[in-house]
């Protein structure tokens, strides 16, 4: 707690010095051991036409310049929300054109940094109405598997509700929802084209697909029936979706690169899924998990 607190008021200036800074709620830092790892820095990357990288090593945050605004998908950590907006910058953009930000899901490692990304730009937050509820109060679902770690992030205040399928439209770029349930009820992964000249690419931004939990919690109890059933679900719309470049929320989980290109690297996420999905329920079979 008091890390975070030291975190929070003091920056190291360009010249090395800690120059005090004014905390700021909503990007006070969420000190977990994993965070220097996940917001490890990566220069700003495009992947294919209009499509961007702006986000880390270990946490994928994509934007898309549409030719009418620009949209953003997650937000990573509180503490990486300026970052993103530097990364943004970098690209010759200005933040202030960020019209929507869409979200994988409601957990503080996606979602922590939207409420300050949504505040700093003026941009909407796109979610589904399950992650909506979550992003409002800040805090995971009731039946979400990682509830009992507790824990809360800035809450989200404005946000738009969109449906599995539904298509949210910008400039040029037409970007199509999938409710890709297990990880969190309301997981979403959104898919788009990037064109360059007359060659496009389908580009997948694919939420979580891992089956982890908090400790006590069962994937093979009587609710964790519908969590497992949401994972087939999710497993089948990865199948399916045409993906000549995938990134995952956690880019690790799609590969070794920052985005995975190679044919069929959307089917192999699921299996991947699929693979640890079947490891938990035989562990918890044996009575081990
Ligand atoms: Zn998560």
């Amino acid at each position: 707690m008091m890390k975070a607190l030291v975190l929070g008021f003091w920056m190291m200036g360009a010249a090395g010095a800690a120059t005090p800074v004014a905390d700021d709620p909503l990007t006070r830092p969420i000190a977990v051991e994993r965070a220097k790892e996940w917001l490890k820095p990566a220069p700003p990357e495009k992947v294919f036409g209009d499509t961007y990288l702006v986000g880390f090593g270990g946490l994928s945050v994509a934007l898309i310049d549409t030719g009418e605004g620009l949209v953003l998908v997650d937000g990573a950590l509180p503490q990486a929300a300026p970052m993103i907006l530097a990364n943004v910058r970098a690209l010759g953009f200005d933040p202030k054109d960020i019209k929507f930000i869409l979200s994988t899901e409601p957990h503080w490692d996606h979602a922590g940094g939207l409420a300050a990304l949504a505040r700093d730009t003026g941009a909407t937050v796109v979610a589904s109405a399950r992650a909506a509820d979550a992003l409002r109060s800040g805090e995971m679902a009731e039946d979400d598997p990682q509830h009992a770690y507790g824990g809360s992030f800035p809450a989200v205040a404005r946000l738009r509700v969109v449906k599995d399928g539904e298509v949210l439209t910008l400039g040029r770029a037409v970007i199509t929802a999938h409710a890709t349930p297990g990880h969190t009820a309301g997981s979403m992964s959104w898919s788009w084209q990037a064109c360059e000249g007359t060659t496009c690419k389908a580009i997948v931004f694919a939420s979580s697909l891992n089956p982890v939990s908090a400790d006590g919690y069962r994937y093979s109890s009587a609710a964790g029936a519908s969590v497992v059933a949401g994972f087939e679900k999710s497993h089948a719309v990865m199948d399916a979706l045409p993906c000549d470049a995938l990134i995952s929320a956690h880019p690790d989980n799609a590969g070794s690169g920052r985005y995975n290109a190679a044919p069929g690297a959307c089917g192999a996420y699921a299996d991947r899924s699929r693979g640890l999905l079947a490891k938990r329920l035989a562990e918890e079979k044996a009575g081990v998990k």
